[in-house]
């Protein structure tokens, strides 16, 4: 597959698809990690003298009125303050505006135009991938990069179409998500050790399968082995179960039961809050009214044995309600164990990667992916559509 580095770009209009999808509040940036993560290529880009045609979704538009706090504006000026250099922002997705801002770009320039999403007011164009549009943005440039490691595993215009019709390649930083991915799952080092947590277990099937056939072990958390329980019999009194997966756990774990280690002791609430009362029980002795929040002292001590021992880790979902401090204590441990590890690690997801900033994950060899569901679908497998794109 092509990268940037196989092209010659001085002069040449390059179609530059970042994802810039940050979340914002009232207008105002909360976290500005996806804008620096798309800086590497930028630089790379002016600095050789391309002209820079910056495209990137921000949120979902399905009204008119989304527009106002969905538009690109904030994101061009912060992200002209991190390259201390203008980023003409142009406040449309296609049009005379768009088309004379571009052609009086000078080598090195950079424009940003508007929120692609916001085609989708126009009948789903975007996300639909209506070729039409997507060869309405190849028509304003020479190349087109794809650097939305965020928005791989979706088909839409602006990743997947415009490849159809112009020269394609990958910025740095998909290339570092892919290179880095793939090789945890082409190649790892064993002990293979994949950690699954999070709220739902249908979310995360084609995970499991995968990781079954590569992995050694699949340590099961967070709100996910309550399905499991309750599909091998376990009252699991009101934790969350996801009622659509029964017979997906019930199966995979009569014939993983070797792999798929579920915790032998929890952390039971009588509510999901900081001041409800816990205990500490094995899986056998839920009562009705209690909800399962955490992972107890012994699953902790027994994931930590496999996990210490580990040469490649694989981290998806926390292991436990970790935004309320009271039941935090298994994410706790586990962001430890892997700030400490030597092993090769990914760690993906949204709320993954909020864990790991609470609590001061400090392990700068580790992977963390800017794409929680590319990273998923990656991990399931699956070939992603905006890389097949480029490859084509
Ligand atoms: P996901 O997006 O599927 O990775 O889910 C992340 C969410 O799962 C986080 O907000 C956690 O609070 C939540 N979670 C973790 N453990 C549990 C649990 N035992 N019960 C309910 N939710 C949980």
């Amino acid at each position: 597959m092509k990268n940037l580095t196989d092209y010659k770009v001085k002069g040449l209009k390059v179609i530059l698809r970042c994802d810039l999808n940050v979340p914002l509040k009232d207008g105002v940036i909360t976290d500005d990690t996806r804008i620096k993560s798309s800086i590497e290529t930028i630089d790379y880009l002016i600095n050789r003298g391309a002209k820079v045609i910056i495209l990137s979704h921000l949120g979902r538009v399905k009204e008119e009125s989304d527009k106002v706090s969905n538009s690109l504006k904030p994101v061009s000026i912060r992200l002209s303050e991190l390259l201390n250099k203008q980023v003409l922002f142009v406040p449309y997705t296609r049009g005379s505006e768009v088309e004379t801002a571009i052609n009086s770009m000078n080598n090195g320039d950079i424009v940003m135009l508007e929120n692609t999403r916001f085609e989708d007011l126009n009948g789903k164009k975007e996300s639909g991938n209506d070729l039409g549009l997507a060869q309405y943005w190849a028509s304003l440039g020479d190349l087109f990069i794809n650097d939305a490691f965020g928005t791989m595993h979706r088909s839409h215009a602006s990743n997947v179409g415009i490849a159809k019709f112009l020269p394609s390649g990958i910025g740095f930083l998909v290339k570092e998500e892919v290179d880095k991915i793939s090789k945890v799952l082409n190649k790892p080092n064993h002990p293979f050790v994949v950690i699954l947590g999070g709220a739902k277990v249908s979310d995360k099937i084609g995970v499991i399968e995968n990781a079954v056939k590569i992995a050694d072990y699949v340590l099961i958390g967070g709100g996910m082995h309550y399905s499991f329980y309750k599909a091998l019999g376990y009252n699991v009194g009101l934790s969350i179960v996801d009622d659509s997966s029964l017979d997906f756990c019930k199966d995979i774990y009569s014939k993983y039961s070797n792999k798929i280690l579920l915790p032998e002791d929890i952390v039971v609430a009588s509510s999901m809050t900081e001041n409800a009362s816990t205990r500490l029980t094995t899986y056998k002795n839920i009562n009705n009214n209690e909800i399962g929040v955490d992972i107890g002292v012994s699953t902790i001590n027994r994931y930590k044995s496999i996990i210490m021992n580990a040469s490649t880790i694989i981290w998806n979902g926390p292991i436990g309600v970790f935004e309320i401090n009271k039941f935090s204590t298994g994410t706790r441990k586990l962001v430890e164990m892997l700030s400490s590890s030597k092993a090769d690690i990914v760690i993906g997801g949204g709320d993954t990667i909020a864990a790991l900033n609470k609590f001061d994950f400090n392990n700068s060899k580790a992977h963390i992916s800017t794409g929680g569901g590319a990273s998923l679908e990656m991990l399931e497998g699956k070939i992603l559509p905006g890389l097949e794109a480029i490859s084509k």
